[in-house]
Parts: C-alpha cells; sequence; structure tokens
C-alpha cells in the first residue's frame, strides 16, 4: 500500500522502521503533475530499492517567476493513483512551511556547473534546487536519489552536490522518456495549445539533426544556428540557448574526445522547453 505522508515527524517514524530493518531506499524528488517520465525514475528505483519514497513539493524557492509558480499545475490525487500502480512505498507531501519554517536561512549554492545555461536564464533556480534536494535526502535518510537525464544540468548539479558535501547517496541518472515525436515529457506540456503541441516536436528533431551532422564533421556553430533556425521557421518564439558543452562540466567544449552534449531552451506558445541530447 502506498502511504501519503505529510510532515518530517512522521516521515522519520516510518524510515526508523525501514533502517531497523536494513532494508536501503530510494528516493524520487518531484514537483508532481506527474507523467511516464517520473514513473521510469520510480521504477528504476523500485528495481534497486527494497523501499521506495516518491517525494512531491512544487519548491517555492527554486521558482524565480512568482507566476510560473502559481500557474505549476498541480494534481495530487492522480498522481498517488499513478505511484500505487509502480507500487511506490510512500508519498511524502510536505507544505511548504513545513520544508522552510520560520526562521529558515540556510542556502546550498553550488558553484561552477550551475552557473551557465539554466543558471544564467534562472537566476537562483538552482540555489533553490540544490537546498530542497539536500534537504529532502536528509529528511528521507535517501540511500539512492532518482533524477532525469531531462534535467541535464540539474542531475549534473546533483551529482557535484553530493560529491562536494559527501553525502551518503548515489545519485542515478535515467533516460529522457519522449513522446511519439520525440518531445521530452514535461508538466509544463500541457500549458501548450493544440498547434503549440504540434509543433513542439521539432525541437528534438532540430538538436537531433545538429548533433548528427557535428559528429559528421560540420563546425559546431554552423550546426546550432541552422537548429535555431528550425525552431524559428516552425514558430518557436524565443530561442534562449542552444549550446554544445562539456557533459560534466557544462563549459564550452570543443574537445570530442570528451562526453559531449547539446542543451537547448526555446519557447513555445509562451511555455518554455528545454531538451538535451549526447553528442
Ligand atoms: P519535475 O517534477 O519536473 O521536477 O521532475 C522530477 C524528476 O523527474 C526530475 O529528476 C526530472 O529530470 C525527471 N523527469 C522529468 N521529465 C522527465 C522525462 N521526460 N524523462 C525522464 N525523467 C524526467
Amino acid at each position: 500500500m502506498t502511504q501519503i505522508i505529510r510532515t518530517v515527524a512522521d516521515l522519520r517514524l516510518i524510515i526508523r522502521g525501514w533502517k531497523k530493518a536494513g532494508e536501503s531506499i530510494g528516493v524520487v524528488p518531484t514537483m508532481g503533475a506527474l507523467h511516464e517520465g517520473h514513473l521510469s525514475l520510480a521504477r528504476a528505483a523500485k528495481a534497486d530499492c527494497p523501499r521506495v519514497i516518491t517525494t512531491i513539493f512544487v519548491n517555492p524557492m527554486q521558482f524565480g517567476n512568482p507566476e510560473d509558480l502559481k500557474k505549476y499545475p498541480r494534481s495530487e490525487a492522480a498522481d498517488v493513483a499513478l505511484l500505487t500502480t509502480v507500487g511506490v512505498d510512500l508519498v511524502f507531501i510536505p507544505q511548504p512551511e513545513e520544508v522552510y519554517p520560520d526562521g529558515f536561512v540556510t542556502t546550498v549554492s553550488v558553484g561552477g556547473v550551475s552557473e551557465p545555461l539554466e543558471g544564467r536564464m534562472r537566476p537562483g533556480h538552482f540555489d533553490g534546487v540544490a537546498t530542497v534536494v539536500t534537504k529532502l535526502f536528509g529528511m528521507t535518510e535517501a540511500d539512492r536519489g532518482y533524477f532525469g537525464q531531462k534535467d541535464w544540468q540539474q542531475l549534473q548539479v546533483v551529482q557535484r552536490l553530493v560529491r562536494d558535501l559527501n553525502l551518503p547517496v548515489t545519485v542515478v541518472g535515467c533516460e529522457t522518456i519522449r513522446e511519439a515525436d520525440g518531445l521530452a515529457m514535461s508538466s509544463r506540456n500541457v500549458r501548450l495549445t493544440s498547434d503549440g503541441r504540434a509543433k513542439a516536436g521539432v525541437l528534438f528533431s532540430a538538436i537531433t539533426a545538429g548533433a548528427d551532422d557535428i559528429r559528421a564533421g560540420q563546425s559546431d556553430r554552423m550546426a546550432i544556428r541552422e537548429a535555431a533556425e528550425k525552431l524559428r521557421a516552425v514558430g518557436f518564439d524565443r530561442v534562449e540557448y542552444i549550446e554544445l558543452r562539456d557533459a560534466e562540466t557544462l563549459m564550452p567544449s570543443d574537445d570530442p574526445r570528451r562526453p559531449r552534449r547539446m542543451l537547448a531552451a526555446a519557447w513555445l506558445d509562451g511555455v518554455r522547453l528545454i531538451d538535451n541530447i549526447p553528442v
């Protein structure tokens, strides 16, 4: 049975029993509005760990824009029903006051990897992510944490954080789950109009073609320019960035011997879409 827990005190009681029995804990942090991408993380956790916790918390600290926070889709009952089908043991759904009680003043800030791309476009975002992930790992006593490659830079930030702070958690990065046309599943996709939805798959096809061209010897700059042109041609409002970066540090990289990643963020229909692929 999937239990719903809303306070840290209740969570600790249950976890104490699991730890006493020697059971390891896999944790899947989410902001809810769950889809197949989230469920794939929960399934990966189930395959590795005797106990699995999914957290649902729309973290105000990682939203720069209050409108975006307000408009973020919420669907608790449906989320819990989906997690039950996967066999998740516990869903932790705290209120903001439970996570950030009066007097809370600590921020976890990861340098380097969190600075470019999303960090530049969304100031403070990764401080919010790093702080809440550190807290959630502490609250849940996670042995393993599951994150999607969909948010590639976030995954690198969490890896760095765990290494730098010696957190006793193994971070697992899971493949991006996509719709049939290649669009990476995202809770924000429901905000697209049907016209926008019909065009949204071009983000993936454009960066895929760009990555193929680079592997075939085309210049990085030319491949990126062509990808951006494809997005504009189909009606994307704004291309924030398309960049080829070192897959781990997220710094500019022209060294094809190192793993590299093409990462993109673009606006369609007033919705900000992000995606990334290996090059
Ligand atoms: P979110 O609820 O958007 O904060 O996402 C929670 C976790 O699910 C993060 O680790 C995301 O990277 C991951 N995730 C979101 N969408 C996908 C997807 N399409 N495929 C795989 N993982 C995903």
